[in-house]
């Protein structure tokens, strides 16, 4: 089980695996080493820990081979407020682009799933904590339409810290525009399917992945729009454990399955098949 994570935009994810020669499973410490971790889709095959994946593996993890082409990849963010904490808002992106070798937090494909065209993107919180700028609404939708340009259902995978407030009202606003994109395709009758991971929280938990015809999460995902120490200084009460994770979600209602990543593309292209028939030609 992941533990309570603040809601907040980290630089760097923590290490996967701890500890030197020896290396070892941080949640149940048996010896596992990175490669290992890596050929199991970042899953410990000792105790199932779901650790956090970065995009590119996650779009190999679902897509076909040789079949991913990335779109709108040509998107960069501006500066609209001249943002400026502690250093300003442009050299903090270059940095989160260095260091995860991507140009945004949303990775938007057209790919194929168990053979069937789907449109599939994919956020990665390594970059400035998945926080969703006007890069992140903006290729979302362009992924939207084009699902609905070529009849496909579209697949988004969430990991994110929630809105960025580097771009301010920008930001807040790609909770709206990716409703209003996510709507073109129920118009369309095209399912959409969403799968959050860990964590997922604030503006992405309140917009597009929770309004998905299927919603997805992996095992000890935390998910909430509020953060368990904001909700209990404003509420004065005590969270029940477990308070905001994937298992509670499910229990509540608010989840379809949670799904573990090993299997997560067996049941997406299951999910997909019940919803529009067909098989493995892409028919639908
Ligand atoms: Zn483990």
């Amino acid at each position: 089980m992941a533990k309570y994570v603040t809601v907040q935009v980290t630089k760097k994810e923590p290490p996967v695996v701890s500890g030197r020669g020896a290396e070892r499973c941080t949640e149940c410490g048996q010896p596992l080493t990175a490669e290992e971790l890596k050929a199991s889709h970042r899953v410990c095959p000792h105790c199932a820990h779901h650790f956090r994946m970065p995009g590119p593996e996650r779009i190999e993890l679902l897509a076909d081979p040789g079949t991913a082409r990335t779109i709108a990849d040509d998107l960069r963010p501006g500066d609209p407020l001249n943002f400026f904490d502690l250093r300003p808002y442009p050299e903090r992106v270059s940095e989160a682009q260095l260091e995860s070798g991507l140009s945004e937090a949303f990775i938007a494909t057209v790919c194929r799933l168990d053979g069937r065209p789907v449109a599939l993107g994919v956020m990665d919180f390594r970059f400035l904590g998945g926080s969703m700028g006007s890069v992140v609404g903006e290729r979302f939708s362009r992924l939207a339409h084009a699902a609905v340009e070529n009849s496909m259902p579209m697949i988004a995978v969430a990991a994110s810290g929630g809105a960025r407030m580097q771009e301010g009202l920008i930001s807040l606003m790609q909770m709206a525009k990716t409703v209003v994109a996510r709507q073109l395709l129920a118009e369309a009758h095209l399912p959409f399917v969403t799968v959050l991971t860990h964590p997922t929280t604030g503006g992405v938990f309140a917009s597009f992945s929770t309004i998905a015809d299927v919603i997805m999460a992996e095992p000890g995902a935390f998910m909430v729009f509020a953060g368990p120490r904001v909700i209990e200084q404003t509420t004065r009460e005590k969270l029940p454990p477990g308070f905001g994770m994937a298992e509670m979600q499910l229990a509540n209602g608010q989840l379809d399955m949670v799904v573990d990543r090993r299997e997560l593309k067996a049941r997406i292209a299951l999910t997909l098949k019940l919803l529009l028939g067909g098989g493995a030609d892409g028919a639908r």
